[in-house]
């Protein structure tokens, strides 16, 4: 069988084993786009690849919090409480407050919530004790987000004692790690993913495959995982409501797309995807949501910023990115992309020239406000590779070169060392 494991409302549980006050009491972590990438002061970063987890950001900022409560933290000048929760404790989810609700709703619901900052580099590290902890028990292990691992049992692992192993999995995590944690069992991934949400807060779910057609009968479609809200309207416009309602139309789903054909045998909990185990990086990429910003020359300095971090990654990583993509998202939904394929040697200079061309191609909409920016690299090739463009080889070569050492430089005394003239 396969198992999926969640920890119960990480971030506050990751907050309760540096501080043991915050057990028992209503918590929420506070999340505000992290903007102080772009402040005019310094502040010690951190760049981080260990962990693969698609939800893992790479970049962090040194943080330690001093008290109890950092609501002042989401406190603007004008007296505006700002800002979302993005993790709440079952104390404060007892109140009504779910994850995703403004800080000022989560106050009026339950005036005595403790709002913490986040912590990811605290996160970070206590997502990869428990991947640790989890590959010595399990062969397969799939990491699915920060907080969230697939493991495959089969072969190791009987069925009938899947229901022991994972609830002293459970306990063992929370002895070992401190931390609360569900597991959903069944023949694929998916079923247990669904499972696992069944048995939050720290509890186990094994389905056997006789049992997913009653488990699944009742569940609205969009409880499986992968059910986004377009194709939950589209469903639910031809009459199908609940998961049940999918299994008893295979004639609707297996006659058409591969997708389709793949949703129903995923929904019936008998397909066979198998785990994937954490592969090479194809690509890296940094973005940063925050206030809407209209001022082009703030917004490619902001781009600037950006691709100092990217380029320090990519360094560390040993990558030669060659296709390259820039995103803008603007107020009332709007967007704009461009993207560009070159085989050039990669170095700081480069990729900043190369960032802003893209930005400037892919802001479409200038008399409207920007509210995030995002870049990524892709399509790695090695150093030595031939396919570089020999025109420009030698001369970029030196800017390789000096592209690493100045990296090793912001290594060693923080990535706000070495500046460009026009970030400042
Ligand atoms: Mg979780």
């Amino acid at each position: 069988m396969k198992i999926h494991i969640d920890l119960d409302c990480f971030f506050v549980s990751a907050e309760r084993t540096i501080d043991p006050c915050l057990r028992g009491k209503p918590v929420g972590i506070g999340g505000r786009g992290d903007t102080k990438i772009f402040s005019h002061e310094k502040s010690r970063q951190f760049l981080s690849l260990k962990n693969s987890g698609s939800f893992v950001p790479a970049y962090f900022f040194e943080h330690q919090s001093t008290q109890e409560n950092d609501l002042n933290k989401f406190i603007d000048p004008d007296g505006r409480i700002r800002g979302m929760l993005t993790t709440t404790s079952y104390e404060a989810r007892a109140y009504g407050i779910k994850t995703g609700a403004t800080i000022r709703e989560a106050l009026q619901k339950c005036p005595d919530i403790i709002i913490k900052q986040p912590n990811m580099k605290l996160y970070q590290e206590l997502s990869h004790k428990l991947k640790h902890f989890l590959q010595k028990r399990i062969p397969i292990i799939e990491q699915g987000s920060i907080d969230e691992f697939y493991g495959d049992l089969s072969g190791w692992v009987d069925d009938a004692d899947v229901p022991e192993f994972i609830d002293q999995l459970k306990h063992e995590a929370l002895e070992i790690l401190d931390l609360p944690l569900s597991v959903g069992a069944a023949a694929s991934k998916f079923t247990a993913k669904m499972a696992t949400n069944d048995a939050k807060p720290f509890g186990t779910l094994t389905i056997y495959p006789h049992e997913v057609n009653d488990f699944i009968k009742e569940k609205a479609i969009k409880e499986f995982p992968g059910i986004g809200r377009k194709t939950e309207r589209a469903l639910l416009a031809r009459g199908i409501v609940t998961l049940g309602d999918i299994q008893s139309h295979p004639d609707i789903f297996l006659s058409t797309t591969k997708s389709q054909k793949d949703l129903y045998e995923r929904v019936c909990g008998i397909d066979n995807t198998p785990l994937q185990e954490s592969r090479e990086r194809k690509s890296i990429g940094i973005s940063r949501t925050f206030d809407p910003q209209i001022d082009r020359r703030e917004l490619t300095r902001r781009v600037i910023i950006l691709s100092r971090h990217l380029s320090h990654a990519l360094v560390r990583m040993q990558k030669h990115p060659t296709h390259y993509t820039l995103s803008i998202r603007y107020e009332l939904s709007q967007k704009g992309n461009a993207a560009i394929t070159i085989n050039r040697l990669f170095s700081e200079s480069f990729l900043r020239e190369t960032l802003l061309s893209l930005f400037y191609q892919a802001d479409i909409h200038d008399n409207l406000k920007v509210i995030r920016i995002g870049l990524s690299c892709s399509a790695f090739t090695q150093s030595n590779h031939h396919t570089f463009s020999l025109l420009d080889y030698d001369e970029d070569l030196i800017k390789h070169k000096l592209t690493q050492s100045t990296s090793s430089l912001r290594e060693k005394y923080g990535l706000d060392t070495l500046l460009w003239g026009s970030e400042l």
